[in-house]
């Protein structure tokens, strides 16, 4: 479905942040990019999601490819209609507008009876938001705003969403919750995920598959087992050796 072939990113002009990085997202699939702080995990799914482009100077090598169709020369508003959506790191959330309204906002590429089905279908998966609908977003909890974060990428329908780092900074019970979430999204609605993470443990006991970045490239990767069964793996991602 996704395709990144040897993708090259310069910050700046100078800095080399990825240096000729590939990898695939078959359709269907939970695929988790796994690596330290500043690997360039954020900068790959920038590059995707049209926010880093060749045209700007930011990518200077390599090619994108969603579904057969180049969309590296595509900006954002582009990529969001072909069906990929990116929730950020640090929720990005309209603070003050409400719960609903962020949701609406959401959806803006989709029809009023869409958007309706949709802000029901959020309500489903996340209760919490329901009882919190008329409340400003900027008031939420941390693990509210994520999951609004969440909510408003379910409003768009995407075929493929991009997770920067779900898990930041929630306790350990909302963690488990919002990744209970992500593989529901998975099975129930046939999303395919490519999700950025720290928290390797969490990721890979949702995923599929996984990759392994440092430096800017990819230097392991494998099926979920495989990756869980692999000692370097363990040692560095796992904390367990
Ligand atoms: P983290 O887990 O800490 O978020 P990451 O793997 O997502 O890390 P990136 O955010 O992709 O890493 O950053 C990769 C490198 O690019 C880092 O060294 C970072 O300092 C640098 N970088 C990121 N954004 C910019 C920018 N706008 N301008 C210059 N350098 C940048």
């Amino acid at each position: 479905m996704l395709s990144i072939k040897n993708i090259e990113v310069v910050y700046n002009d100078v800095i080399l942040v990825l240096k000729g990085l590939s990898l695939e997202v078959q359709e269907g699939n939970i695929v988790c990019l796994l690596g330290s702080n500043g690997a360039g995990k954020t900068t790959t799914l920038k590059a995707i999601s049209g926010l880093l482009r060749p045209d700007n100077g930011d990518i200077t090598d390599g090619e994108i490819l969603f579904m057969g169709t180049r969309i590296d020369r595509k900006d954002a508003a582009e990529i969001v209609k072909m069906g990929i959506f990116q929730v950020m790191e640090g929720r990005r959330v309209f603070k003050d507008l409400t719960v609903e309204e962020n949701l609406i906002a959401g959806g803006y590429i989709r029809t009023k009876g869409e958007i309706a089905q949709g802000i029901e279908k959020v309500y489903t998966y996340f209760p919490r938001l329901k009882e919190r609908r008329k409340q400003l977003a900027g008031y939420m909890s941390g693990g509210e705003q994520q999951m609004l974060a969440i909510g408003r990428a379910l409003m768009a329908k995407p075929k493929l969403i991009l997770m920067d780092e779900p898990s930041l900074g929630l306790s350990p019970l909302l963690v488990k919750e919002i990744f209970k979430i992500i593989k529901q999204l998975n099975e129930i609605e046939k999303t395919t995920i490519l999700l950025v993470e720290q928290n390797a443990n969490m990721a890979l006991s949702v995923s599929h598959r996984g990759y392994i970045m440092e430096n800017g490239r990819i230097v392991l990767d494998g099926d979920r087992d495989y990756l869980l069964a692999n000692d370097d793996v363990k040692e560095f991602y796992l904390g367990v050796s």
